[in-house]
């Protein structure tokens, strides 16, 4: 097939499909179509990377260059970024083509996608349930085959979680890995972009294109990137498995258990030694990442002030009233939410009590992963408590929806790379196992997805 032909056929899958998952904010049928061509030439020409003409679509947190980037929020709903991401302009230039934007948690922030201002996305497995979030519209679309990858990210398990709940392979890198250039920031230190797609291989051929150093992101780390690709067939004979005892707790349900106990015991199969190990402070890592993550989307988010870009409310009578009702009207209940304890947490009387304390909790965090990686090469748990939920089930008690991350909020706050690979069902519906590697081990974790898959 041409690139054109396959462009054609994922833009019809999505007219007639996406109106029942609401994956896409934005499709770019006219732009796909025109790379699609290019590609097609470059390809005839001799001079094709692996990824030319290969479709693909991007969450909707990308700045893309004369494309609706809106981070799913009334706030961005009428702003074209005038420049591409790091990760859009990398694509770019192996000659991707995209098909549009992909739907979100509002500046990415939640766990079902149900607080898009561009509604809820449905789970490609039983439409009445979440595809989880922030990043449902990535997962939604790669599950429901409108598209064979997409990019994402993941601040506290945005990645891992929509891939356990849609039964796909999502990967969240070490911090520092991919470039943040033009991704719009929720909180900066734990940001990181990924992909989901429906396996490792998929995963490790976007890694090819996504990793490396970007001198325009202070964060991005300046060391070699493997081939992602070329390691995925070592064997795993020897590969040490910690099993952190926090995180199979009695509440898991046995089913959970059952599943993830099975895919653990496939890896010792595939010569692998189980451990147990501790992770102490785990109990901790909520309650930090929800004092650090809305700190730092208090900052960021107060460059959306309806001035320089974005939704400005009408007739405004003079500049604090522009500022409290285009802020007021342009961002929706959970974003308030977090700016509210980001701000009360970072304000003077308050900032030893609450952020700094959860930064000194954060490296406790940090230190029991380091120490346990001195005994294990990789650490395995379930990626969720429990599998896709139904839409509106936890949108009443932010708490319940803020346990969600239980198991994937401690890897950000540490800024070690993470996958969730998908293990077996449960009610018929997919459970992820998730992987946890060292600092930049990304290759042994998508080798080890890729034995077991
Ligand atoms: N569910 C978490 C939150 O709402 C994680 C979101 C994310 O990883 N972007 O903050």
């Amino acid at each position: 097939y041409s690139s054109v032909e396959l462009t054609q056929h994922m833009l019809q899958r999505i007219e007639q499909l996406d109106s029942t998952y609401n994956s896409f904010i934005t499709v770019t049928q006219q732009q796909a179509l025109a790379q699609a061509k290019a590609a097609d030439e470059r390809r005839a020409a001799g001079n094709a990377d692996f990824w030319t003409g290969v479709p693909i679509a991007h969450k909707d947190i990308f700045c893309t260059n004369g494309v609706l980037t809106s981070c799913g929020s009334k706030m961005l709903s009428n702003f074209v970024a005038p420049y591409d991401a790091t990760v859009i302009d990398r694509f770019n230039h192996v000659g991707a083509v995209s098909l549009g934007k992909l739907n979100m948690d509002e500046f990415a922030m939640g766990s079902s996608n149900e607080n898009s201002f561009y509604g809820a996305v449905a789970n490609p497995w039983d439409t009445d349930r979440v595809p989880g979030g922030s990043s449902g519209g990535s997962a939604a679309a790669v599950a429901a085959r409108l598209v064979p990858g997409a990019t994402a990210t993941d601040t506290g398990g945005s990645i891992r979680q929509p891939a356990a709940f849609c039964g796909l392979t999502g990967l969240k890198p070490t911090y520092g890995r991919v470039s943040r250039w033009g991704m719009i920031a929720y909180a900066s230190s734990l940001d990181q972009a990924g992909t989901l797609t429906r396996n490792a291989e998929d995963a490790a051929l976007m890694m090819n294109v996504m990793a490396g150093f970007d001198a325009k992101d202070s964060t991005c780390v300046d060391q070699a990137v493997p081939d992602y690709r070329a390691e995925l067939n070592n064997s795993l004979e020897g590969l040490t498995i910690g099993l952190p005892k926090e995180y199979f707790r009695d509440d898991l349900s046995a089913d959970m258990q059952q599943q993830v106990r099975n895919a653990i015991a496939e890896y010792e199969k595939l010569g692998a030694k189980v451990k147990e190990i501790s992770l102490p402070n785990t109990h901790l890592a909520i309650p930090a990442y929800y004092i650090i993550a809305p700190a730092e989307c208090s900052a960021n988010l107060s460059r959306m002030d309806g001035v320089r870009f974005g939704y400005r409310c009408d007739d405004p009578q003079d500049i604090n009233d522009l500022y409290k009702r285009s802020r007021g009207e342009g961002f929706g209940i959970e974003v308030k939410r977090r700016i509210m304890v980001g701000a009360y947490a970072l304000s003077a009387g308050f900032y030893d009590a609450y952020y700094k304390k959860a930064q000194q909790v954060r490296r406790l965090i940090k230190n029991d992963f380091v120490e346990a990686f001195k005994e294990v090469d990789i650490i395995m748990s379930p990626t969720t408590p429990t599998p896709a939920f139904k839409r509106g089930e936890k949108t009443a008690d932010p708490v319940a929806m803020y346990l969600e991350d239980i198991f994937t909020i401690a890897l950000n706050l540490a800024g070690l790379p993470g996958m969730s690979i998908p293990c077996g069902e449960v009610d018929q519906l997919p459970v992820g196992l998730q992987l946890i590697g060292n600092y930049f081990d990304e290759s042994r974790l998508l080798n080890a997805a890729h034995q077991y898959q």
